[in-house]
């Protein structure tokens, strides 16, 4: 399947022949048709599917430019508008409009905390026509009517169940009061306004606003052979928690990784680690809720320009992350959430690229691991290295009260049917397939060394 099939314009064929995207991804083959028809969109989105081209291409080939509009007030319009999770994600989508549409006249402008509103309303009083915001950001130009939402035709909410585990649905509702009911006047014409909804998970909140914000909806559900995460090699390495640090600046040094997002749970923590590795001569930054946007942008940055070997982020913070093929995803600490365990490993093995997911497991988290294999379902092989050999001494499975267990059942069949949607099923179920290692049921193994 090619691009032009899906009936791109050729001056997005000719950018993305540049980017070399040589096939559209499963997502993009589902979705562009759709949108460049007109119709509402309810999609699963998992990170590294392709998502953002699927909506951003549609958009910039739909909406009108410079040269279509009939009055030079048409050009202080926003036409399209992004809502999304973090600003790190919003920054993103609005690089990828940008990149996507070097051959338009589209303007793209990117809202969010941490830095001033003045710059940003001069961008969108210069003639931006697209906004990609988050949504205090949104809200703080809507009060200080610095934007004007009253002609917007297209409307995507990205991470949608993100946003709402944020707590962000007053925001997304008062937003959407602001916005034109689903029809608007274009050129003396009544025209559909075009809703889209990306989520990973569909629990009743959101299947609430999408019933609400959305018409007609097209649900578009991804193979879950195509998704991202099978790329994932998955190990973990058992070790002493006071010895994570050092294991961790070993592991880097002594494997000569030069790309390594690290995963931690709290700020504090993300400190820590980049002072250990810092003093340890690996540079590494952190990005978390208390950096300012300015700082962590830098961070992310030089990441990718590989200026720095590590970063060390906490999982908001991470929401958005995207670089291409990054190799080494490691979980200093299992996140505080099971199902984040696969939003984290999901940023390795991107775009179809192969990618090792490590986990540092200290005797405390002996019990979540389990959950996690029993989320994905698969039993993660085990990696030793030489002077860190340890083995964990707790029983891993305690007696819990009925109630809890009840509870528990009811969390774990969610979580695995986010992990089955981001897994592939055929994945799942099936222990012996690992490369490396030894399924670790009895404890760890020693089968690999670095
Ligand atoms: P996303 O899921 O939108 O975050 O995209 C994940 C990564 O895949 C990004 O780095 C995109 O630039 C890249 N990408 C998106 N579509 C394609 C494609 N058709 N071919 C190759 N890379 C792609």
């Amino acid at each position: 399947m090619s691009f032009k099939t899906l009936k791109l314009s050729q001056k997005l064929l000719t950018t993305l022949e540049r980017l070399g995207y040589s096939e559209p991804s499963e997502v993009q083959i589902k979705t562009i048709p759709l949108l460049l028809e007109g119709h509402d969109v309810l999609a699963t989105s998992q990170t590294g599917t392709g998502k953002t081209a699927a909506f951003v291409l549609p958009m910039l080939q739909n909406l009108k430019e410079e040269n279509e509009m009939k009055t030079g007030d048409e050009r202080y319009k926003i036409k399209a508008l992004i809502l999304a999770p973090t600003r790190e994600l919003a920054l993103q989508i609005h690089h990828k409009i940008e990149s996507y549409g070097e051959a338009f006249t589209h303007k793209s402008v990117a809202l969010y905390g941490g830095i001033k509103l003045g710059s940003q309303t001069t961008q969108i009083r210069s003639g931006a026509n697209i906004a990609v915001a988050t949504t205090g950001r949104l809200i703080d130009h809507i009060k200080n009517r610095t934007i004007n939402l009253s002609e917007v035709e297209i409307v995507v909410l990205d991470e949608a169940d993100k946003m709402l585990e944020m707590g962000f649905i007053k925001d997304i509702q008062f937003i959407l009061s602001k916005l034109p009911i689903n029809t608007l006047e274009v050129d003396g014409t009544l025209k559909k306004r075009q809703s889209l909804m990306f989520s990973a998970t569909f629990p009743p909140s959101i299947m609430r606003l999408a019933k609400s914000f959305l018409k007609n909806p097209i649900t578009v559900e991804i193979d879950k052979e195509n998704l991202s995460t099978k790329q994932v090699e998955q190990v973990v390495h058992y070790v002493n928690s006071e010895e994570k640090m050092p294991l961790l600046s070993t592991l880097i040094s002594a494997n000569n990784w030069n790309q390594v997002l690290v995963f931690t749970n709290t700020k504090l923590q993300a400190d820590k680690i980049v002072s250990y590795l810092n003093e340890n001569a690996i540079l590494a930054q952190a990005i978390h809720g208390d950096k300012s946007q300015g700082m962590r942008i830098e961070a992310l940055n030089a990441f990718k320009e590989k200026n720095i070997r590590v970063l060390v982020a906490t999982d908001v913070a991470a929401r958005g992350i995207d670089i291409m093929n990054l190799p080494h995803v490691i979980n200093f600490e299992l996140p505080t959430k099971n199902e984040d365990y696969i939003h984290r490993i999901g940023r390795t093995g991107r775009a179809k690229q192969s990618g090792e997911a490590l986990s540092l497991i200290g005797e405390k988290e002996l019990t979540q691991l389990k959950e996690i294999e029993e989320l994905i379902n698969k039993t993660l092989p085990t990696i030793s290295t030489e002077g860190f050999n340890y083995t964990p001494h707790v029983k891993v499975s305690q007696k819990k009260s009925d109630s809890e267990s009840k509870k528990k059942n009811l969390n774990l069949k969610k979580a695995k049917e986010l992990a089955e949607k981001m897994m592939g099923k055929e994945n799942m179920g099936n222990k012996n397939t690992q490369k490396k290692g030894k399924p670790s049921k009895q404890g760890p193994s020693n089968k690999r060394h670095f």
